[in-house]
């Protein structure tokens, strides 16, 4: 189903505060028990059972029931609560076209009452979710484990909390507006991305600009880390716009020379293949120096260092996750066995923590119904 926010007219207030009991029992659960999501969502005479079924109709629940009955938010579920929430602020009231789709994010083109276009970037980290591949009951048991929600979340509110601070200092970047969830919204830029222009009329000036804009960024401690054609939009006045800042890295970072000539060579190469360019001059990064801070605005946003020291923990976690899931595949059916050896205990561990979470039910409760009325 295309992202449409003209579906969420057809979901009562009861479907959507289910939708928002299976989000908080995912802090907990890969798949959320459904005496869990109708404890927590609290409905009168069955109501949340109504509701799942009308939420996995619309596939934005899924529903493993071969041998587990529990459910958990698809992509489009989550999109569709951010998005619910976008549209209560009054931030955006139409979804147009899909402009961009690369391996963790989706981009739309959104617009407002007065038909103002901005720009929608949902981010999908851990897309590839190969865990659920064989595990149909995966219980979170280390709280600190990779869930997409949680870190497609905190990627969203980095790029925010990048993209305000760069914008309030004069860097050529999208305005931001608003962000809920794994969402961000911002202006959109003018110009197509650099990766689709044959030609420039000024190479040697838009080449001088990108050099400057690397030495700049890093007077601010930053290194962009994804310099690139495909984040660099370039309008008809040859002004560059930078886009796509979740993988920033500080230029105190153990690699930061390495991330900082990454992004001056792929420049540099990429403009004497493209525009048969060579840059005699580039920066260094010895003689670049850091004179401002922006640590100040960028946790002001909400996106502390403890939470960037997460995520980089758990974006490394979930690469490794995923190579080792790839490198393992051959001997699955260990794997299967070791499984069935631990389902006893997986048990007990369930049901203690069940009865946890019951307990801590009317806490929960209370959260559902301030996270309702935020979007009424
Ligand atoms: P990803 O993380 O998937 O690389 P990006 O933020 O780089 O996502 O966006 C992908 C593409 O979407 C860009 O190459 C560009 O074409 C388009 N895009 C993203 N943000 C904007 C914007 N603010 N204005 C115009 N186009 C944009
Ligand atoms: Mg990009």
């Amino acid at each position: 189903m295309k992202l449409d926010p003209k579906a969420l007219r057809y979901l009562s207030k009861d479907d959507f505060r289910t939708l928002v009991a299976v989000e908080m029992g995912m802090k907990n659960h890969e798949l959320v028990p459904v005496s869990l999501i109708c404890t927590i969502a609290s409905l009168k005479y069955g109501g949340t059972k109504k509701s799942i079924q009308t939420l996995h109709k619309f596939k934005l629940l899924f529903h493993d029931g071969r041998n587990y009955d529990g459910y958990k938010l698809t992509y489009l579920g989550y999109d569709f609560l951010a998005l619910k929430t976008l549209v209560s602020r009054g931030v955006c009231s139409y979804v147009g076209n899909q402009i961009g789709v690369g391996k963790e994010s989706d981009i739309y083109i959104v617009a407002n009452d007065d038909n103002h276009e901005m720009v929608l970037k949902l981010h999908r980290l851990g897309r590839v979710s190969f865990k659920t591949i064989k595990n149909n009951r995966d219980y979170l048991r280390h709280r600190k484990s990779a869930s997409w929600l949680y870190l497609s979340r905190l990627a969203a509110l980095k790029e925010f909390a990048y993209m305000k601070a760069l914008y309030e200092n004069g860097f050529p970047v999208p305005t931001p507006i608003d962000y809920n969830r794994h969402c961000i919204v911002m202006s959109r830029a003018r110009g197509y991305p650099l990766t689709q222009i044959v030609q420039l009329r000024h190479p040697s000036k838009v080449y001088s600009d990108l050099m400057n804009l690397i030495v700049k960024l890093a007077s601010y401690g930053l290194i962009h880390g994804d310099f690139n054609e495909f984040n660099i939009l370039i309008n008809d006045e040859e002004e560059i716009t930078l886009i796509d800042f979740p993988q920033m890295v500080s230029t105190s970072h153990l690699n930061a020379e390495m991330y900082f000539d990454r992004d001056v060579t792929c420049i540099r190469v990429f403009f004497e293949k493209r525009f048969d360019f060579i840059g005699e001059r580039w920066p260094k990064f010895k003689d670049c120096q850091n004179i401002h801070s922006l640590d100040v605005e960028i946790s002001a946003s909400g996106f502390t260092r403890d939470m960037e020291k997460e995520f980089q923990d758990l974006s490394k976690q979930q690469d490794d996750e995923e190579e080792e899931f790839n490198n393992s595949s051959d001997d699955d059916d260990d794997d299967d066995e070791e499984d069935d050896d631990n389902e006893n205990e997986d048990d007990d561990e369930n049901n203690v923590d069940n009865d946890n979470e019951i307990k801590n039910s009317s806490k929960q409760e209370k959260h559902v119904k301030k996270e309702v009325e935020k979007v009424e």
